[in-house]
């Protein structure tokens, strides 16, 4: 298992995913991004930067909590709650966005793009953006745009500017082809914030490693809390940039499982959902090659999820590598389970987590029954659910005007 830990390879390669298939103008800037990362993670100073940030900006550490009585309910092992959901804007998507922005500064770029498809990213990337006073654009998919007005005014009043895309099914993976259009032609001044571990080489690392300070604050606070490292972390995966960041900085630990959850959205058997991973086969998107939801003649298919977070054709390639090495095991569950899950948290816990986070917590029903009182587990809580709770209002038949 050593090896897991030091890839990708030179090429960009988890095993047999990952890579770089783009068109030769964006071969330079990558490799321009690769240099320049290569040189600032060793460097001091911008870990030190780094480091202030996530601190003083997004407000880490996030706390290890104790989830009480859903300990009870379940009557299993210890559950645990990492709060990424305590960060500034409300998710783990900071952790990356604030890194970014940073290496945009260090290479000169003015000029700073990205996609979002529920928004959160987008939300994420005007926020730093913002704070940088640097010239923003956010992709969307016209139907995203429709769907997630209250998040596109918020990266409006960021002073971004917001680019509804109308090609294809108008969502995440349109905007994604868009944004990549952008950069092709503005390569000079641009820098292009990828907002999962999706994408070329090096973007599936940087992304992970910016994300991995939650699986490192899990290894000293689980020592600290209850002496060991947990038997097992349970993570919701959409591109999987929560569930790398905090499954990474364990990979290496043998006795601690990974459990990644997907969305089946409507049920596997009806094809109407979003988990690569569970059913689907490797083919290539966005420039790298990955699990991909994709019809028998290889052309992307649609997608289906309750959360728009979780409503991507692909995943990253480093899960893909994961799963056939057998080191992490990836569920799924559907809208259903999601919305009972939700509402049960809420009332439990007093804590409302994304319809994202909903997915990793429904999973509590398969997997508490394979641990004994004496484990500990832990959720990642990748980000408040306040943004879904108009969705949460329509599917319980609700009107809110
Ligand atoms: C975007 C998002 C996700 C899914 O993205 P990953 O890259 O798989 O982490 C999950 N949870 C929340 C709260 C999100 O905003």
């Amino acid at each position: 298992m050593d090896n897991l830990i030091d890839l990708p390879d030179a090429e960009g390669f988890f095993g047999d995913y990952g890579g770089k298939f783009v068109p030769e103008t964006l071969m330079f800037a990558l490799q321009q991004l690769e240099d320049t990362y290569d040189r600032l993670k060793q460097d001091p100073d911008f870990l030190k930067t780094f480091d202030h940030d996530l601190s003083q900006f997004v407000g880490r550490p996030s706390p290890l909590y104790f989830a009480q009585r859903l300990t009870e309910h379940y009557a299993g092992p210890q559950i645990w709650l990492k709060r990424e959901d305590l960060n500034h804007t409300g998710a783990h998507k900071i952790n990356n966005t604030v890194g970014q922005i940073l290496l945009a500064k260090a290479m000169g770029k003015k000029r700073i793009i990205a996609e979002t498809g529920a928004g959160q990213h987008g939300v994420a990337t005007a926020t730093v953006a913002a704070r940088l006073g640097l010239e923003c654009h956010i992709y969307m998919g016209a139907a995203d745009v429709q769907r997630q007005s209250l998040n596109v005014y918020r990266i409006k009043l960021l002073g971004a500017t917001v680019h509804a895309v109308d090609s294809g099914t108008a969502t995440l993976k349109d905007a994604l082809n868009e944004a990549l259009r952008d950069w092709v032609t503005n390569i000079d001044n641009t820098y292009y914030i990828i907002g999962s571990v999706t994408g070329p080489h090096p973007y599936p690392m940087i992304v992970r490693d910016f994300n991995s300070v939650v699986g490192r604050e899990l290894r000293e606070q689980s020592v600290k809390l209850f002496n060991k490292f947990p038997e097992a972390i349970i993570a919701c995966v959409g591109g999987g940039s929560n569930a790398m960041g905090i499954f990474y900085p364990f990979i290496q630990e043998p006795e601690v499982k990974l459990y990644g959850i997907e969305a089946a959205g409507s049920g596997l058997e009806t094809g109407r959902h979003a988990a690569p991973l569970n059913d689907g086969q490797p083919g290539i998107l966005h420039g790298a090659k990955s699990y991909l939801m994709q019809d028998k003649d290889g052309q992307v298919i649609d997608t289906h999820s309750i959360s728009a977070g979780l409503d991507y054709p692909g995943v990253g390639p480093e899960h893909s590598n994961l799963k056939d090495s057998g080191r992490a095991q990836y569920l799924a569950v559907n809208d259903e389970e999601t919305l009972r899950a939700f509402h049960m948290v809420t009332r439990m816990e007093g804590i409302m987590p994304a319809l994202e986070t909903a997915h990793a917590f429904a999973a509590l029903d398969y997997l508490v029954e394979t641990f004994n009182p004496t484990d500990n587990i832990v959720i990642n809580v990748s980000g408040r659910g306040d943004k879904d709770i108009n969705t949460v209002a329509t599917m319980d038949g609700i009107s809110l005007d």
